[in-house]
């Protein structure tokens, strides 16, 4: 288990792998990584600018002109965006719609990129995303590729927005992850797909802790 320096965990939305990812990493004493909160930061900090969160350019520029910091705080790597730490503010309404067409964007894509490789700085990781497996850590030996069926990851995104409070109504929620998932396997940079080698788990039917076991297994298994 000493060589293991990155464990990538990718699919698309809705598809467990937060909660499967959080496992493992408390399962190893690895460092949780969640990808997707990063171009949910840049989304979140060019609205507050009142950027256009369609013009590529001036989405980079905020971006660039931002300071960000990185650092690990119980467990996870988290970050500061202009001094401030958004959380809650990353799963707002407007930045769920707006996210999926800035991480479209390659300058997005590539100031994010560099920095979840640098990550690694701080020790092992278990980092989900999308791209993870195929493009920032192509190297690694342990890739998964979570999926489950549409209506499955529907329904528990409902869920979750029916916990949070939000008044959503299931069919929008179904709409919304479509467009999404749409989105972010089309895009012509670094779109969802399964990376070479990945393994693919599909967790329709199966629990949090069976997903989590298998991937702790394969990568045992493996080391
Ligand atoms: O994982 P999460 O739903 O928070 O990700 C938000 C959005 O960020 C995704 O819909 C996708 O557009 C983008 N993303 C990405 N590459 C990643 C992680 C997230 O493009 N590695």
């Amino acid at each position: 288990m000493e060589t293991v320096k990155t464990i990538a965990i990718d699919g698309p939305s809705a598809s467990g792998k937060s909660t499967v990812s959080k496992g493992v990493a408390a399962e190893l004493g690895f460092i949780y990584v969640d990808s997707g909160a990063l171009y949910r930061g840049v989304t979140w900090n060019a609205i507050r600018q009142g950027v256009d969160t369609k013009n590529a350019a001036a989405v980079v520029d905020s971006m660039l002109n931002a300071e960000w910091e990185f650092f690990v705080k119980d467990g996870a790597a988290t970050f500061s965006v202009g001094g401030d730490i958004p959380v809650q503010e990353l799963r707002e309404k407007d930045v769920r719609e707006a996210v999926a067409g800035v991480a479209a964007m390659p300058g997005v894509r590539k100031f994010v990129v560099e920095n979840l490789q640098a990550l690694e700085n701080f020790g092992s990781l278990v980092m989900e995303g999308r791209d993870i497996g195929t493009v920032v850590f192509p190297g690694s030996p342990y890739k998964f590729y979570l999926d489950a069926d549409p209506e499955e990851r529907a329904m528990r995104r409902y869920r979750e927005l029916v916990e949070a409070g939000e008044d959503e109504k299931a069919h929008e929620v179904m709409e919304s992850l479509k467009k999404r998932d749409q989105i972010d396997s089309t895009r012509k940079t670094d779109p969802l797909k399964v990376a070479e080698g990945a393994h693919v788990i599909d967790s329709t039917s199966m629990g949090i802790e069976e997903v989590i076991q298998t991937i702790i297994e394969t990568v045992q298994g493996a080391a």
